[in-house]
Parts: structure tokens; sequence; C-alpha cells
């Protein structure tokens, strides 16, 4: 980048503006579609100035005053599955770092973690707590320090979103490998922004040029050639562009308009815990709204305790915690897995009884629930009408294939969501990431290939269909079976009998009956029914009662008299035939 150009988050940043006040009030001004990553001449970074400028002049101190009481004031009934609570204040984003092996993502957070986070005590030994903030320019960042993707998404697993902000780190000299393409597919399944570092560039072989041209490739354009994937060129090892890295982390997270209220609902979640021969059970929790403290009594999941010390990412005693801060957790009676929320409650034995309550339920759904549960089962109960696959093949060409096939399967009402396609066998993280959707019926297949053991248990202790097929045909028949199945049974009328109307009867409060005599079949209860009359269907509905000598019966049989009461029909005439069907499913 030339030194003359900016970006349009520099130019706010000049200006003391959040960039999406600058972005917002640049469209009002007649000069729309600008991103704050968008790089412009120096002349444009002029004309965005005055802009700004004059469309603060515009605004008459009552008009500021309003728009003012606006963003105070706390918001209108949420709208469904609005994460983020847009009163409170900013907060630190929590970050996560992902990508292929040795790609240097482990490097990667040292760096930041020797460059960026404040030492308090010289020579204080600080262990790690599973993650830690980062200051940059006054600001703070949260890192999750467990890199990649299977720690990622085995929180999402059990629904808690942690992250705000991913960061794809991908090797410059090695360009996009197999685990880059998961991890894609495993953030674009959090739906969290993604922030590509392209490491290692102080490599002589290196070429980020190559890796962007990758990534273009594969839909993500980098914001320097027009897209709007940031990428930044980074060494992990040397430092160089570091800061960089931080600075667009802080941009994307001003973006995003992370918030979080120290006085709100607490949200908080486990996303590290042990056993410590010491202290006993251990977690780390990241808070992300309200305030946590010391000696509050919460329940995690199946377990509780009064908090006994709370310890920040320096190993240092701290008396309460806020959004957007990682924090050590001592106190609790067992040890809670990653991905568990943290609630609060007033009194201990509140917390015992919930916890209680959870592990028993929990031994009973394993106890009941397991050995019922089949593939069919599984997808029988889905009420959900969007199938979500994760395809593993056992080469590329394999994987092409198979692809292209389910690109072919169409059934109306019901979605195929691919959310992720990879060569190799099926891993716990595959089955990780199918746990991890929502709305929708997981589903992992794998086209010759293997499933491996952790794989197998992380499938049979979620309930995740898992299928391997070795004939490409039987693994898009089975996926089009399960996307029928998703739809609900289907029903087809069956015709079972015709009667024919000798006498009407209008009874007060009822309505007309039908005396009939069954011609041929039956007539049955609950049976749908066709009115004809000279021929012509004049109604079409449902039996509302059937009787015979006044008695109510389940059916009449061919050569018999009965009276039939048509549901909202009162004009039935004599002569009319009326058609009896009954609904039967279609096996699938
Ligand atoms: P991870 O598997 O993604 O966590 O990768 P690591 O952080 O363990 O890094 C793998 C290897 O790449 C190590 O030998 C690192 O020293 C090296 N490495 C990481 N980042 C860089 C970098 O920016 N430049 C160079 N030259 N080597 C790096």
């Amino acid at each position: 980048m030339a030194l003359s150009k900016k970006r349009v988050y520099e130019i706010a940043r000049e200006l003391g503006v959040p960039s999406k006040e600058l972005i917002e009030a640049l469209a009002e001004m007649g000069m729309p579609g600008l991103k704050a990553v968008n790089t412009v001449e120096e002349e444009e970074a002029e004309l965005i100035r005055e802009l700004f400028q004059e469309h603060k002049a515009k605004k008459s101190p009552a008009q500021a005053e309003e728009s003012a009481q606006e963003l105070a004031a706390p918001p209108e009934k949420k709208p469904e599955k609005e994460e983020k609570p847009k009163v409170g204040q900013p907060r630190p984003p929590v970050v996560a770092v992902l990508g292929h092996i040795d790609h240097g993502k482990t490097t990667l957070l040292d760096t930041i973690r020797k460059t960026h986070v404040t030492q308090e005590e010289a020579g204080g030994i600080t262990q790690s707590i599973g993650a830690y903030q980062a200051e940059v320019d006054g600001r703070l960042i949260t890192f999750i320090d467990t890199p990649g993707h299977k720690a990622f998404t085995a929180m999402r697993a059990r629904g808690a979103q942690v992250t705000d902000i991913a960061v794809l780190v991908v090797a410059a000299d090695d360009g996009v490998m197999a685990q880059t393409l998961e991890a894609i597919d495993h953030i674009k399944a959090a739906g969290v922004p993604m922030i590509v570092a392209i490491n290692k560039i102080d490599k002589p072989d290196a070429s980020p040029e190559r890796v962007m041209q990758e990534l273009a490739q594969l839909g993500y354009t980098p914001e320097d050639w027009g897209g709007d994937t940031i990428m930044v060129p980074v060494s992990a090892l040397t430092g160089q562009g570091v800061q960089d890295l931080l600075e667009m982390i802080l941009l994307v997270a001003d973006m995003e308009d992370i918030r979080g209220d120290p006085g709100g609902e607490l949200d908080a979640t486990v996303i590290e815990s042990h056993m410590d021969s010491s202290r006993g059970p251990v977690a780390t929790v990241i808070v992300k709204n309200g305030t946590l403290r010391e000696r509050d009594i919460i329940v995690v999941g199946a377990t509780w305790g009064r908090i006994r010390a709370l310890v920040d990412h320096q190993g240092k005693r701290i008396k309460e915690a806020g959004p957007g801060t990682p924090v050590q957790i001592l106190g609790l009676e067992d040890v809670p897995p990653a991905g568990e929320r943290v609630e609060r409650v007033k009194k201990p034995n509140q917390a015992k009884a919930l916890a209680e309550e959870r592990k028993r339920a929990a031994l009973e759904q394993r106890r009941v629930a397991r050995p019922l549960m089949t593939f069919e089962d599984l997808l029988a109960a889905a009420e959900r009408k969007r199938l979500a696959v994760v395809l593993k093949a056992e080469s590329t060409g394999a994987l092409d294939a198979a692809r292209l096939e389910l690109g072919t399967i169409e059934t109306e009402g019901v979605d195929l969501d691919l959310l992720h396609a990879g060569v190799g066998p099926i891993t716990e993280s595959d089955v990780l990431l199918a746990a991890s959707v929502e709305d929708a019926q997981p589903l992992v297949v794998g086209f010759g290939v293997k499933v491996d053991g952790k794989a197998r248990k992380a499938a049979d202790e979620r309930g995740i269909p898992v299928r391997t097929y070795d004939i490409i045909y039987d693994l898009t028949q089975d996926i089009e079976r399960a996307m029928r199945r998703l739809l609900g049974p289907e029903f087809v009328e069956v015709k079972v009998g015709e009667a024919e109307v000798l006498k009407t009867f209008d009874i007060d409060g009822v309505g007309r009956v039908a005396g009939c005599v069954v011609r041929s079949g039956k007539v049955v209860r609950g049976g749908r029914v066709k009115v004809l009359r000279l021929g012509e269907e004049v109604f079409s509905g449902e039996i509302a009662s059937l009787k015979r000598f006044a008695q109510d019966v389940r059916e009449v049989q061919s050569g018999r008299e009965c009276g039939i009461r048509i549901r909202d029909f009162d004009d039935v005439q004599v002569g009319d035939v009326l058609e009896i069907y009954t609904l039967e499913e279609v096996p699938a």
C-alpha cells in the first residue's frame, strides 16, 4: 500500500468517530458502499473528511440529542436469535485462532502474548488459563489460547458461541491446505467474521499472493482486490505485521459493535477445565455479559459451587470479572465440560438441587434414549426442514463426484446444506461440526472412508447419524430419502367405498344428515368424502359423524344403510353420490 493511500477506518480514527458512524454519514451524503477496510487515494480521503464535516454541521443539535437518546434507550423486544446485546458498552472481542497444522497458530498466540500482555510482576510465572488478554492501543482483545477448529466447534456443539471473531492462519509458503478448508467451513458454520493472517512472510519461499489467489478462488476475495475479506501478511516468528493484525481485529470488533453490559444478565461459558491436585476443580470461563464475582453461587451444567476465588490470565486474584474477561474459577464441586454455561443463583441449596436434577436427567437420558436411536428414528423424529451434511471422501476425485451428485438432489421444501466437504476419514471434528448446527437435521456421511473411533464415540454421545458408503448411488439415495423424511410422511387418498343419498334430515343445532345406502366397499368414520352430483364433484371434505340406528359406528359395509354428516356442508341432496376415501401413508 502506497503511503498516500488511506484506509477508511484510519480516516475515521483521525476524525475521532467509529468507522460505522463515518460510513453511515457518508452514505447519507451520497457516498454509499464504502467499507471500513477500503483503501482510498488522498484526494478521496480529503473529500470524505469534508463530507463528514458537512454532515456533522447539517445535523441540528436537537437531532443529535434525539439519536443519542435512541442509542441509550433499551432495545424493544429483541428480535429472535439476536445474540449480541446492543446495550452496555463496547467490550473486548473474543478471538479464536484456526488453521492448518504447522501454519503457525501457536507461534502467533505466543508472540502476541509476549509482545502485548503487560507482565505485572517481573519474573512471575504465569501459567496459561486457556485464554489471555492482549492490550493494543489501550484496548483489550481476549484470545482463546487453544488453537484449532476442534476446540472451537466442540464448544459450539454444546450450543455456546464464545468466539466473536476468528483468525484464520494460512502459511504463505504452504498455502491453503485440507485443514484450512475445514477451518473455513467451521468458521462459516459459526457465522462469525473471519480475518486471514497470511503467516511466515519472512520465509524466502513465501508467496502471500498465492494464498490470496487460492482464497479468492474459494470466494474470499481480499479487500485489496476489491473484495471484503481482510487479509493481513504477518510473521508470527519475527512479529512483523502482528500489530496490523491486532488493529484489524479491533476494527472488525468496532464494525460488529460488540458490547457487553457489566450490570446485565450473566452470560459466561466454560472454555477449559481440569482437576488440580491442590486447588480442586478449576474452570476457565469467558464472561460475555454481566459480571461474575467472588462468592457468587453458580450452577455449571450438572455441577455447582460458591466461587472461592477468581484468578485472571496472569495468575492474579481478582474480585470480579466483567464482559470480555477470561477468568479462572475455583470452588466448584466437580469439573464441568468446556462449552457449559454458568448460571448464577441465590441460594446454595437451590444450586445443589438444580445440579443434581441435571445429573439425574443426564443419566436417565443415557439409559433410555441411546439404544433406541437409529438412523431412521433420528430422521423420523426431526421436525426441521434442513439437512446439514458433512461429507468426507477418500480422494478429491471422489469428493468432487459426490458433491456433484448431491448438487442434483432436489426435494421441494427441504434444503440441503453442505457444511463441509473434505478428503479423509470421518473425524471427531466432523461430528462436532454437524452437532453444532441449529435448526437443521445433522448428518455425517463418508464415501469410501472409515469413521475413526473418537468420531464414533462423539456421534453416539450426541446422537448424530453417521453413515459410510462405497457406492455413490447408495449415498445419494439415502440423502434423498433423508430429505423426504424431513418433510414428514406423505399421504395419498385411497378410495374405499361409495354411498348413495336416499333421504336428508335437517337437525337443529347439528345440520343436515344424509341417509344413505352403501353401494360398494365401505364408509368409514373420519374418512374423507367427495360429493358428486350428476357426476360432478360439488364438495370435498370429511365425514363428521357416522351412525347406524342412532348409534355411532366406525364403519358401515356395502349393502347397509347409515346416516352421514359431512363437516361444514349442509347442502347434500337426495341422489348425490358420496365417494369415501382414507389417507394412507406412502412408505418412504
Ligand atoms: P501450529 O501447528 O499451527 O500451531 O503451528 P506452530 O505455531 O507450532 O508452528 C509450526 C512451525 O512453524 C514451528 O516450527 C514454528 O517455529 C514455525 N513458524 C510459525 N510461524 C512462523 C513464521 O512466521 N515464520 C517462520 N519462518 N516460521 C514460523
